[in-house]
């Protein structure tokens, strides 16, 4: 096949980590005979130096007409500074909204031999692989009526409104639905239905939606249980279903329990072009010292092959190849341990290239 993916690496460990994700992505193509066109562009910091917004028209325009974009990080010290609409974040904000990005996707994993970076016990973590779908784009973050009032007595009130439409939760079940297909075809769909009216809505759309995916078990949760059963007993979840603030939250606790940000992947869809970037940001505090560790953006390439590119055998080569990295005892410095082979953010690429099967 054909792709044309536009390539954001951003500020800070960006820079350093995108070059080994597209390494790894051009040894794909060659291996399995695709031919992936990459264009790179300025966004945040970078893109303010230059041409003095975070992100530039051009850089949108491309990203519009690529099949998926890999983006870096972006922002750092030297921008801090600035207003806040003229920060290198913005750019962030900017590109989900102009893609239509309603669907963010994480994966929180547990690799064998990283089990003990996590705070949490072997014997609960051990095994996880769990995929939090948040809703990007709806509910309170965003419903109307929202803001400050003063109140006539005197003090003020503050509000905001959960709202979600049929089609807003429609689409994101269908993408939940779409993964778990991919997966081990298990739904939890997270709610506060016994509450929240929104949320009762919310339940008896992901209801209907199921109907036409029979291979994938659904259930359902109330989000105060979820919050409690990812730190009692995560295995038992595969594809949790969220709206924007309920994943939001949940997103991070699952994160949380592999231990390690520089191993957390994560996607963003929407109707046409997927954006997948690493959860972390730029680490100003460790960028252009080659150690900053590339498989969180490695990973996040191959949900790209996945999710963007239906290129599920190839995602899964990337994904076999990490861990056949990590068995061999590679580590970059955040994930060392005793007995293991320290390496930097490029020899810690070239051991991943090698291991491609
Ligand atoms: P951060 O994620 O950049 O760093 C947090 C900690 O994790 C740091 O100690 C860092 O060294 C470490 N870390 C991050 N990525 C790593 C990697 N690949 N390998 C090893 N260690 C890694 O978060 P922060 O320090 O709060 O923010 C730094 C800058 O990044 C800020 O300007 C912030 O606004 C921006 N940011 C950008 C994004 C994004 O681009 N999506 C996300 C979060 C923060």
């Amino acid at each position: 096949m054909k792709a044309k993916i536009a390539v954001l690496a951003g500020d800070g460990v960006g820079r350093e980590i995108i070059p080994e994700a597209v390494k790894i992505l051009k040894a794909i193509g060659d291996k399995y005979h695709h031919t992936f066109e990459f264009t790179s562009a300025d966004i945040g910091g970078h893109a303010i130096d230059k041409v003095g917004v975070p992100l530039p028209n051009d850089t949108l325009a491309l990203a519009k007409q690529s099949d998926a974009v890999l983006l870096g990080a972006v922002g750092g010290p030297k921008w801090e500074g600035l207003d806040y609409s003229m920060r290198p974040e913005r750019a962030l904000l900017g590109i989900r909204e102009a893609l239509g990005l309603y669907a963010n996707l994480r994966p929180a994993k547990v690799y064998a031999n990283l089990v003990d970076a996590s705070t949490l016990k072997r014997e609960v973590i051990e095994g996880i692989d769990i995929l939090v779908i948040r809703e990007l784009t709806g509910g309170i973050y965003f419903g109307r009526p929202k803001g400050i009032e003063p109140l006539p007595g005197g003090g003020e009130r503050g509000v905001n409104t959960e709202v979600y439409t049929t089609e807003e939760v429609r689409r994101i079940a269908k993408v939940a639905f779409e993964a778990a297909q991919k997966r081990r075809k298990k739904v939890m769909s997270v709610d506060k239905a016994n509450v929240l009216e929104s949320s009762e809505l919310w339940r008896k759309v992901v209801i209907e939606v199921h109907q036409d995916y029979p291979d994938v078990e659904l259930s359902h949760i109330y989000v105060d249980n979820a919050a409690m059963q990812l730190v009692r007993n995560p295995r038992q979840f595969d594809v949790m279903l969220c709206n924007n603030m309920f994943g939001d939250i949940l997103s991070d606790e699952a994160a949380m329990l592999t231990g390690s940000i520089g191993m957390l992947p994560s996607a963003s869809v929407g109707a046409k072009v997927g954006l997948f970037e690493p959860i972390h940001g730029s680490a100003p505090d460790i960028a252009g010292k080659n150690i900053a560790n590339p498989i969180a953006t490695i990973a996040s390439a191959g949900m790209m092959l996945s999710y963007a590119l239906q290129l599920d055998k190839e995602a899964e080569a990337i994904e076999r190849a990490i861990v056949k990295t990590l068995d061999m005892g590679y580590r970059t410095k955040d994930i060392q341990s005793p007995g293991t082979q320290v390496v930097g953010t490029v020899e810690m690429g070239d051991a991943i290239l090698r291991n491609l099967d």
